[in-house]
């Protein structure tokens, strides 16, 4: 695509979000790659990490937690320190920075906070928490530089372990967390989709969602996703590069 035709793009962009009174993010895995934090997509692809034996789609299930509970939270361990180095990137701050966007994440990262973002809404929990695999209502805070391994829930005893506080494939969504979501996407003018592959459900549902509803459709992703054939505008680049230029 030729430069002319990315800036006519951006132009059309900014047109949308500068006329907006409500403007959405709903954003992935790919709004923190340029963070350091692997998508599930980066996590196979690193050679050079034990996980590339595993599939993160199984370890990110109940089924992987029952056949191998202590890779798991090794996995989710790993996970958590490469949060713990992160920086929020380019794109987080100027999320945060435009302060009336009402971020709906799939992330499970804390890098929105970090940049100052205040209006979060965590659709698949947050990595930086534990709970009882029964749901028995123990809850304990993780140290992400210092994540603890595999455990009896102090409540349940063996009967019971802790387990990371994330949504995993075949699991509900939060209600609370849904409701706000459903909300914000169906009274939002403008829905800005950065950096997920839009293949998630039910969290892809709110791209559809908003769009019945009216609002426009701006995709960002470093390629075409499930979200492009719902987009009003695609822009095609890293969100660190395009999000500050965009929100300008
Ligand atoms: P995904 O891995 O399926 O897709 C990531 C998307 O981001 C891809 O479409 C890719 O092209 C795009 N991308 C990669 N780098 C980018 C960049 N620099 N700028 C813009 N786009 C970029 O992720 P998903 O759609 O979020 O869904 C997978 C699930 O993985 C979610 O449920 C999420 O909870 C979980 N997850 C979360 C984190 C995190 O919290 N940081 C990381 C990995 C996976």
């Amino acid at each position: 695509m030729t430069t002319f035709v990315l800036d006519q793009l951006m132009a059309a962009a900014q047109r949308l979000v500068n006329s907006a009174t409500r403007v959405v993010c709903f954003s992935g895995a790919g709004l923190s790659a340029e963070s350091g934090v692997p998508t599930f997509r980066d996590a196979q692809a690193d050679g050079g990490a034990l996980w590339v034996k595993f599939d993160p789609m199984m370890l990110a299930s109940p089924r992987g937690f029952e056949r191998d509970p202590e890779a798991v939270v090794e996995w989710y361990n790993w996970r958590r320190r490469a949060v713990a180095e992160a920086r929020p990137n380019a794109a987080h701050r100027a999320l945060a920075a435009a302060r009336s966007i009402v971020n709906v994440t799939q992330n499970v990262d804390d890098l929105l906070e970090r940049a100052g973002a205040v209006d979060v809404i965590h659709l698949h929990g947050s990595i930086a928490v534990d709970h009882c695999e029964h749901r028995c209502g123990c809850v304990e805070a993780i140290d992400l530089k210092n994540p603890l391994p595999l455990r009896p829930c102090p409540n349940c005893g063996p009967r019971g372990r802790m387990r990371p506080g994330v949504v995993w494939f075949g699991e509900s969504l939060p209600d609370d967390a849904w409701m706000a979501a459903e909300y914000a996407c169906r009274s939002s003018d403008v829905l800005l989709v950065v950096g997920t592959s839009a293949v998630v459900y039910p969290a892809a549902g709110l791209i559809g969602l908003a769009r019945m509803s009216g609002a426009r459709i701006i995709v960002i992703n470093t390629q075409s996703s499930d979200a492009s054939a719902l987009a009003d505008v695609e822009l095609i680049g890293p969100a660190g590069e395009i999000m500050p230029g965009l929100l300008s």
